[in-house]
């Protein structure tokens, strides 16, 4: 036991200690207070209403938030960087209307300091990606990102340093890697996540920053690795969708969620002491969480979306294509039989998709009308055709598994049935007279017979891929797209209307009974 002598001893001797400790902060040659604000993942232009009543989300909710903190910040002496981590020209149903052009509107009301392309920039193809970019007034960042000529595009850049008070900041942004496996980039390049991202964090420190902070569209598994890598010191990503915020000491890797729902806030003490040519940083973040449920809209921002919105529904009366065979859609067409009408979409899925085969349930078809040959059918009449917002997937599976889908599909006739299959590259046979699950007496691909144990591409949609119709095959398939990355029927039919048209294609024989 200490007696009181050695007590006191021991205390002088720790106060001794903690007096000789400074903070780094208080030895720093520069130091410097920055906010770094993350938004990704951004589809919606409107705010969405949420399980606790409340409503989150949309430009102007977003805009309240950059600009209270950029006011707050330059209030209190310290620099806001905001990140946008990517993903917001589709997938949405008025992106399908102007290919995203009034979400690069808005997005330059919110005016990010850095923006990455993700895979869903790509979605309307090559052209209309490099349109809307020109259209940015916000920095690009890419540098995993290249035309077919190795060169950089137009106004992206790799990397910067900023200074702030004497502390060097480095930025670097990637765009999504597996782009071309998922969207629709054609010739553009994309380089290695992890690569690109430990030689851009290299070259910015040989041009001396202090502190690294990349944007990456990329996977969870690629923005862990960088972290365990300590490639940055912070890692800002888009693509998951998930609301994260992972610090180890040394390295922070944060995503927002999506659409804005919530924003995340990184506070960042940075200090800097200079020994000569040598510079130590010390660092350390502070997260907040902004929930924009409680956020008040800002009423420019707000007024704009109202404004793209009553523009947008305007433009939904536009004919997409003109219809030369008759196409129903009443229910009990849909739901009992080949309809020409489930045909043309299921058409449109494969074709998008690339696949070998596409599948549709009748129930998802809901305006119950006719068009008679002539008829010009709107962006207005495929949304209330299609109004699930179902996406398109592809699964693979096999031959067997197939033929017991189409066996689901036929298993409630001649009672209608939402269930009824309306396929595209599928040819079959069945006879009612038998039992469910043994009514198929044959069933082609492709135009060549089915193979029990063959996989097949098939493109259906999520409705179904969860399970949905008791087509539990589907869900037991293996998915080729995860339904983030899935674009939407009603853009995928339109798409495919649109260079159609005129829809020829009638009932000719892929469903027929016995
Ligand atoms: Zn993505």
């Amino acid at each position: 036991m200490l007696n009181r002598r050695s007590f006191l001893a021991s205390l002088a001797s720790t106060f001794a200690l903690v007096t000789s400790w400074r903070p780094a902060w208080a030895q720093a040659t520069h130091s410097a207070n920055v906010t770094f604000v993350l938004f990704n993942d951004f589809y919606l232009m409107g705010e969405q209403p949420f399980p606790d009543g409340k409503t989150r989300g949309g430009f102007a909710r977003l805009a309240a938030v950059v600009k209270a903190e950029r006011e707050k910040a330059r209030a209190e002496g310290r620099s806001v960087i905001v990140a946008h981590g990517g993903d917001t020209l589709s997938p949405s149903v008025m992106s399908g209307l102007d290919q995203g052009a009034h979400i690069i509107a808005l997005t330059n009301m919110i005016a990010p300091d850095v923006f990455v392309p993700g895979n869903h920039e790509f979605d309307f193809g090559k052209q209309v990606f490099l349109d809307r970019m020109r259209e940015a007034t916000f920095p690009l960042y890419g540098a995993n990102f290249r035309d077919a000529s190795g060169a950089p595009l137009p106004g992206h850049k790799d990397r910067s340093v900023l200074d702030v008070g004497g502390v060097r900041i480095g930025l670097t942004g990637l765009a999504y890697e597996q782009s071309p496996r998922m969207s629709s980039p054609e010739d553009l390049r994309f380089g290695p996540t992890i690569d690109t991202t430990k030689a851009q964090a290299a070259a910015l420190r040989a041009e001396g920053a202090d502190f690294v902070c990349a944007v990456l569209h990329c996977n969870r598994g690629d923005g862990l690795a960088l972290q365990y890598a300590r490639a940055a010191e912070l890692l800002l990503t888009g693509h998951t969708h998930d609301l994260f915020i992972n610090h180890d000491g040394k390295c922070a890797l944060v995503e927002s969620g999506y659409d804005a729902h919530y924003v995340t806030c990184v506070d960042v003490a940075i200090s800097v002491r200079q020994d000569g040519a040598r510079r130590t940083t010390t660092w350390w973040p502070q997260f907040r969480v902004i929930d924009t449920a409680g956020v008040a809209p800002d009423p420019a921002v707000a007024s704009a979306v109202a404004r793209f919105q009553q523009a947008l529904i305007d433009k939904m009366s536009e004919a997409v294509c003109t219809t030369a065979v008759a196409l129903d859609s009443s229910t009990s067409t849909v739901r009992t039989r080949e309809a020409a009408i489930g045909n043309l979409f299921a058409d449109a899925m494969r074709e998008g998709m690339r696949a070998d085969a596409a599948m549709l349930n009748g129930g998802g078809i809901r305006a119950g009308k006719n068009y008679d040959p002539g008829a010009r059918i709107s962006h207005g009449d495929i949304l209330a055709e299609l109004p699930f917002n179902n996406r398109v997937v592809v699964v693979e599976i096999a031959g067997a598994a197939l033929r017991r889908a189409m066996e689901n599909g036929l298993s409630l006739l001649p009672q209608p049935s939402g269930r009824f299959p309306q396929v595209s590259g599928i040819a079959l046979q069945f006879d009612l007279a038998r039992k469910a699950g043994e009514r198929v007496t044959a069933m082609q691909v492709g135009g060549t017979p089915l193979i029990d144990d063959k996989i097949y591409r098939v493109a259906i949609v999520d409705f179904l891929a969860r399970g949905g119709d008791d087509y539990t095959m589907f869900r037991d398939a293996t998915r080729v797209t995860p339904d983030n990355d899935a674009p939407m029927l009603v853009n995928e039919v339109v798409g495919y209307l649109r260079k159609l048209g005129t829809a020829r294609t009638g009932v000719e024989g892929r469903i027929v009974v016995k």
